[in-house]
């Protein structure tokens, strides 16, 4: 029996167990963390009762992963659960912006830019199936939809401040510049349109479910599914060098590409340890974990039912704290999604408190505090709103990074989405996974198809594993 050894437990981790698994091998993670999950990690970080995500908490690209959706985990508990708005995004004013799975509500809410927002999407949400064959793998392949591809690859490489300018309205501006600042870069870059393009229009086929319970009911899914077909997983072992990994047939790194060099050194090919050593990080996030007393006081009530509401201010303000992140400065109104995923997912709340989550985007590394800064765009659009927390917990991006070493100076998407390494992470080659050390691969957000709760990197790297075993 060919066995593997897989390092880090993150949903690419443990995804890539599971397809070896499945797959007749023989399969040990090696988890650093005391429990499993990476970016799939959910807890009681407030009052008891009040369950909070730890990373990862909507999931258009979860419920739209080939892979994870191949597998019935909802025979382990993974249950998807949608708020009645997706997304909302609230405006000075009053007004707000929304998104809902269904397109013809989102179209219908936007008035004039309603039309516009079709004609953005509507190619896009028709073609999902055959684009999400072509981008969950990487770009480096025989296309089976050679035309959608194309079509969808002209828009995507655009600015996304380009993209935007198709839209006239303070809202449909808005709602796109929120979505597309999802991508962690300058609006203002070329291929700045590709991953909010994709993130709405996935949103548009699957929702922006939350998993009830919790985001950890996806790793725990995905380890339940694992022991089921005999993989063991073993927490609290952190793997530093190659000594510390079983012997194996092959190794999968759930890991940064740093970390690759780090744990192997030498035996990296000079070649593709100049590219692991050239990767680029993205910007760091900052994260507050707030038990409230009640709901939040939206100024808008449509907010109220929306599980990620983007509470950033207009275009304008997303394009500039975006373009400041990135050249290393805090903007002082800083873009922040906040999830109320208790509004999908009721089970969440002790009746009385509600958990909220929140995070902005801040230079990587940021040594300052961004607890007031979060809490102040809150109030802007929910007066009242500092009244009602009862607890705050806030992490930094040294403290991500140390409650894991992927999300490295606080970058939550495994690395920049620059042109680049959209096209190609962590490096060109026709098998990006392979670290070039024979039998070792890397299969985290760092590889294709990049960040998202979606374990399709770990699949595709499994895959190239098992040409390997057959
Ligand atoms: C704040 C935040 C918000 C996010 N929001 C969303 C969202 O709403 N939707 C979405 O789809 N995605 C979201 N993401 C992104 C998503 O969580 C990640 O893209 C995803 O978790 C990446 O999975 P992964 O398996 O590659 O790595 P990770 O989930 O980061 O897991 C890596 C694992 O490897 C372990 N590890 C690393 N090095 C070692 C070592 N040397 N030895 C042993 N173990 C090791 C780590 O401890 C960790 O458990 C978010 C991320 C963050 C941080």
């Amino acid at each position: 029996m060919s066995t593997a050894v897989v390092v880090g437990s993150g949903p690419n981790g443990l995804a890539a167990a599971v397809h070896l698994a499945r797959n007749g091998v023989d399969v040990q993670v090696l988890e650093a963390a005391d429990e499993i999950g990476g970016g799939t990690r959910s807890g009681e970080y407030t009052l008891p009762g009040l369950i909070h995500d730890h990373c990862s908490a909507f999931h258009p690209v979860g419920a739209g992963s080939p892979f994870l959706s191949s597998l019935g985990l909802e025979r382990h508990g993974l249950r998807w659960l949608t708020a009645p708005i997706d997304c909302a995004h609230p405006l000075d004013g009053g007004e707000a912006a929304l998104l809902y799975r269904s397109l013809d509500d989102t179209v219908a809410g936007l008035g004039a830019d309603g039309p516009r927002w079709r004609s953005l999407m509507s190619d896009i949400v028709g073609g999902m199936s055959d684009l999400t064959d072509e981008l969950m793998q990487p770009i480096v392949h025989l296309p089976r939809h050679p035309v959608r591809l194309a079509a969808f690859g002209a828009r995507a490489l655009l600015p996304a401040t380009v993209t935007a300018q198709w839209l006239r309205t303070r809202a449909g501006r808005a709602l796109y510049g929120g979505v597309a600042a999802h991508a962690y870069r300058r609006l203002d870059r070329p291929a700045g349109s590709a991953v909010g393009l994709m993130i709405a229009a996935t949103g548009h086929v699957h929702g922006w479910p939350v998993a009830e319970g919790g985001s950890s009911a996806i790793a725990t899914a995905l380890a339940a599914d694992l022991v089921e077909h005999g993989g063991r997983i073993h927490t609290g072992v952190t793997v530093r060098s190659p000594s510390d990994l079983p012997a194996a047939d092959v190794v999968l790194l759930d890991t940064a590409p740093g970390a690759v060099l780090e744990i192997f050194g030498s035996a990296v090919p000079d070649r593709i340890a100049r590219a692991y050593r050239r990767f680029r990080h993205a910007p760091g996030a900052f994260k507050l974990d707030i038990a409230i007393e009640g709901a939040i006081p939206w100024t808008n009530p449509d907010c109220a039912r929306a599980a990620t509401v983007h509470v950033s201010g207009d275009y304008r303000e997303i394009v500039a704290a975006e373009r400041d992140v990135t050249v290393g400065r805090m903007p002082e109104r800083p873009f922040v999604i906040l999830g109320q995923q208790y509004v999908a997912d009721p089970s969440r709340s002790d009746g009385t408190h509600n958990p909220v989550y929140a995070y902005a985007h801040v230079p990587a590394g940021y040594t300052g505090d961004a607890t007031d800064a979060i809490v102040r765009q809150i109030e802007r659009y929910a007066p009242g709103f500092r009244d009602r927390i009862r607890m705050v917990r806030s992490t930094d991006p040294k403290g991500l990074q140390s409650g894991n070493a992927n999300l490295v100076g606080g970058d939550v998407v495994g690395g920049s989405n620059d042109a680049v390494q959209l096209l190609a992470r962590p490096r060109v080659g026709l098998d990006p996974y392979s670290t070039g050390i024979p039998g070792v691969y890397i299969c985290s957000a760092s590889t294709p198809p990049g960040a998202g709760a979606h374990g399709m990197g770990g699949y595709n790297a499994a895959r190239s594993a098992l040409r390997r075993l057959r």
